[in-house]
């Protein structure tokens, strides 16, 4: 399933493809996709005639911006975008197409059908099913250590669990999460209110680092991801710890282990990581190994040092411009 990392690659993709241009028309072959309104001529009459003005992102869901009204999308495990010319064959599990004016087309493509649409009003988006609980956003300023450290240390559940939870931090699945328990030296099944401050400011870097090199590296493809126009992202090969049992830890060398925490399968290191805490903090005695530091680099920062980097590449005035999008994976 798309993490955050790959749905702010779409984000970012499809602002460069589809900003600026007109919807003329929508089909809609597969009512299942659509959520919101009910009814499915509802859903394409409303949207014709409207402009995109910006493509945004909450969580794991896109927020396709236009003049007077809002699309939800949210892809699930295999829904995709691809900007076509109308004259082109309409691919095999196309379920959606919506009909731009200049002659190209928007189309979402969805083998398993999970996907889903919702249709609103500007700013009502937000009061509604599915964006109304969702939790911290990781890559915007209001994500600080202060912040993050209300979100989750009162929590009793295990920690691996309280980070998957989209109503706590939103974006955050079942490999990044692993990365980010890594990086910080926590183990999955620490209990969320038994973590110290300087614990939870380390998963706070660790879940900055880890998502912010996972977005410049365009996402991971994981199974069958792939960005807005079908071009694997990179981060696979950057991940430490998931997918890695058996294999020597990056740190340590110690096996990694795999187990199963709240249902999902679990990657982590016995050392590094070790059930009663402590795995980096325990080792700032001097005993410390160049390699077993955690990776975020930066001292006590108050504030989110990251999200200005993202906050100039929000809108479609960012440095991510249609040419430069292109290259970036795009199927024309
Ligand atoms: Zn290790």
């Amino acid at each position: 399933m798309p993490e955050l990392p790959e749905v702010e690659t779409v984000r970012r993709t499809l602002t460069g493809l589809i900003v600026g241009k007109t919807i003329q028309s929508v089909t809609v072959s597969l009512p299942r996709i659509i959520q919101r309104p009910d009814d499915i001529r509802r859903f394409e009459t409303e949207l014709a005639g409207h402009q995109i003005l910006e493509v945004g992102r909450r969580g794991k869901f896109l927020r396709i911006m236009m003049d007077g009204i809002v699309l939800v999308s949210h892809l699930r495990m295999e829904g995709r975008y691809g900007l076509y010319n109308s004259s082109e064959p309409v691919e095999k599990h196309t379920h959606v197409i919506f009909h731009f004016t200049d002659g190209t087309e928007l189309r979402y493509k969805d083998v398993r059908q999970f996907g889903t649409m919702h249709l609103f009003l500007p700013g009502e988006e937000f009061n509604h099913k599915p964006l109304v609980k969702l939790g911290l956003e990781p890559l915007d300023e209001s994500f600080t250590p202060d912040a993050f450290r209300k979100a989750i240390a009162k929590r009793t559940t295990k920690i691996k669990p309280a980070l998957l939870n989209q109503e706590y931090v939103v974006g955050l699945g079942n490999i990044y999460v692993d990365e980010a328990l890594f990086r910080a030296g926590i183990h999955p099944e620490h209990p969320a209110n038994t973590l110290s401050n300087a614990e939870l400011d380390l998963l706070y870097e660790a879940i900055l680092t880890t998502l912010t090199e996972a977005v410049d590296a365009g996402g991971s493809s994981i199974k069958s991801y792939v960005n807005g126009q079908g071009e694997m992202g990179m981060f696979q090969h950057s991940l430490r710890i998931y997918g890695r049992q058996g294999e020597p830890c990056q740190n340590c060398g110690q096996p990694v282990e795999k187990t199963v925490v709240g249902g999902r399968g679990t990657h982590f290191c016995p050392n590094c990581q070790p059930p009663g805490g402590r795995g980096r903090l325990g080792k700032s005695d001097g005993s410390e190994k160049p390699g077993t530091k955690p990776s975020a680099k930066s001292g006590k920062k108050p504030g989110n040092p990251i999200a200005k980097k993202f906050a100039g590449k929000q809108g479609p005035e960012g440095p991510v411009s249609s040419t430069e999008s292109t290259g970036n994976g795009v199927r024309r």
